[in-house]
């Protein structure tokens, strides 16, 4: 590699286009003093990328560019290209010859760049020429300054001066450099041996940790599937009890009818008993009417007897004897008429006393007949009633079982499970008919309190909560339960208070 050609164009003195060629051997440049011969050594290190406006004897970048001279007027671009031979390949471009440009305007801020022809970075020059001896600090450019301070300075800075030449100072600052990064390196490698050795002292718990997670990640797939199972059959046992009360429930309601034709036959056949009764008892009046009219009867034909009696005694004493005998008689056909009418009206009067008793006693058959019927419908009533609040019970626990706390219903589930397991309180209660709401609304949550038979039972219980994490519930031990009553003398004032019904548990 060497200069073959420098070409000015624009730079300081330059201002026609000039060109230089560098022959192979020494090429000098003569001139008088101030003629520009500077300028070209100058121009190289320009091209090279020197920044330092004082190195290239100026006070402004912009001072390199031509700035006039008496007949001709300044120029507003700079531009030098310094053509190097690289058929060795010295430089790490793939062409015979390699040209670079450096351009400036003198109204642009930034130089530009060109490797052959095309624009780079400074970065790109300066990658090109590193390791070529081309740089700007390099002593392939040597001043007049430089050779007065070579000849001025002292033997180890001269020495210096001579390694640089050499090229050696460049690997010993090289050395230096790889040096210093040894030293960092060994540095970073401590920093790594530290932190393995501190990494290896938590691997024995890591492992465990990790072997911890791995058999919990299996556990928890298996417990999936367990729950998974569970509740696959929950809701099949579900399924099957509510199959069965909607069967209880269908049963109740063909029940329901049943009851309500027997109830309409009832009560047709109490309209029957009392329509019958009330033709008997106007039989009754009627005959008892009979009965007294008789009586009057009666009672006439005696006091016409009497009278008899008194007009045959005044006629025995007062008339004479011959007509007595056919007053007699007549009078004796009259008593006998009347004796057989007496007789008769008797006869029938006790006929109709008799027949009245008679109605009498059908009269009460009727009304005991009548007093059965009312009870047997009070009872068809009744039954009807606790059919009505069972299927009502039913349709409520079918339909409000899932209201139940997860707790409750995870007993419930359990129960076969669970010794002595009673029952929840809200379905083992019977709430009168037209009290349910009143009452409920009174035990409120302990509707869903779960009657166990014994304290045992109730731990167990609580324990299987515990344990599966099912939520809670309120258990309540047979054994030790105490029921609670209202003092006597509050009753008494209660009674007296307008308006009391009862207490609660009188309507459970
Ligand atoms: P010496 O032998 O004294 O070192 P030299 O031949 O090396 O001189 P240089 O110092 O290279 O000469 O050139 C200086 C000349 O360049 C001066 O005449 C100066 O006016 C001229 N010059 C420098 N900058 C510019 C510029 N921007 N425009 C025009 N002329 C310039």
């Amino acid at each position: 590699m060497y200069l073959k050609r420098i070409i000015l164009d624009g730079f300081k003195s330059f201002a026609d286009k000039s060109s230089v060629e560098f022959l192979p051997g020494i090429t000098g440049i003569v001139g008088p003093n101030g003629c520009g011969k500077s300028n070209i050594s100058d121009a190289v290190r320009w091209v090279l990328g020197e920044q330092s406006v004082k190195s290239l004897r100026g006070s402004n970048m912009s001072d390199v560019i031509f700035a006039g001279s008496e007949d001709r007027k300044a120029q507003n671009v700079a531009e030098v290209t310094l053509v190097f031979d690289n058929s060795d390949r010295y430089m790490a471009m793939d062409y015979n010859e390699i040209e670079i440009t450096r351009r400036l305007y003198r109204d642009g801020h930034e130089a530009e760049y060109l490797i052959n022809q095309e624009n780079v970075r400074l970065k790109d020059v300066m990658d090109l020429i590193m390791d070529t001896g081309l740089g700007k600090d390099s002593l392939s450019i040597i001043s007049q300054g430089n050779i007065s301070s070579f000849a001025d300075s002292k033997p180890e800075a001269r020495r210096a001066i001579f390694e640089e030449a050499a090229g050696v100072s460049k690997y010993k600052r090289r050395k230096i450099e790889s040096l210093r990064k040894l030293e960092r390196t060994t540095d970073n490698l401590n920093r790594i041996l530290d932190i393995v050795n501190e990494l290896e002292h938590r691997l024995a718990p890591l492992k465990r940790q990790k072997d911890k997670a791995e058999r919990y990640l299996e556990l928890k797939e298996q417990l999936k599937s367990i729950e998974v199972n569970v509740l696959v059959k929950e809701i099949k046992t579900t399924k099957e009890k509510l199959l069965d009360l909607e069967k209880t429930i269908e049963q109740l309601q063909y029940e329901e009818v049943a009851k309500d034709g027997d109830i309409v036959v009832l009560e047709q056949n109490n309209d029957d008993i009392k329509a019958k009764m009330l033709l008997l008892d106007n039989e009754v009046n009627e005959l008892q009417g009979k009965l007294m009219e008789t009586m009057n009867q009666v009672s006439q034909l005696e006091t016409r007897k009497v009278e008899v009696d008194q007009k045959r005694k005044f006629i025995l004493e007062n008339e004479g004897k011959e007509n007595l005998s056919l007053r007699i008689e007549s009078l004796k056909a009259i008593v006998k008429d009347s004796i057989l009418e007496y007789n008769d009206r008797l006869e029938r009067f006790e006929q109709m006393k008799k027949e009245v008793s008679t109605l009498r006693q059908g009269l009460q058959r009727l009304e005991e007949d009548m007093q059965q019927t009312k009870a047997h419908l009070d009872a068809t009533h009744l039954s009807l009633n606790e059919a009505r609040s069972r299927k009502n019970m039913l349709v409520d626990l079918v339909e409000n079982h899932q209201r139940y706390a997860s707790g409750v219903r995870a007993i419930i589930h359990a129960r076969k499970s669970l010794s002595g397991y009673v029952g929840v309180l809200g379905e083992l209660i019977h709430i009168q008919k037209d009290y349910e709401i009143a009452i409920t609304t009174a035990l409120g949550s302990a509707m869903q309190f779960i009657i166990m038979e014994n304290e045992a039972g109730a731990r167990q219980a609580i324990s299987f909560l515990r344990k599966n994490q099912a939520g809670r519930a309120t258990f309540l031990p047979l054994t030790t339960m105490q029921a609670r009553k209202v003092r006597d003398e509050h009753l008494l004032v209660l009674k007296d208070t307008e308006g009391y019904l009862g207490l609660g548990d009188d309507f459970i």
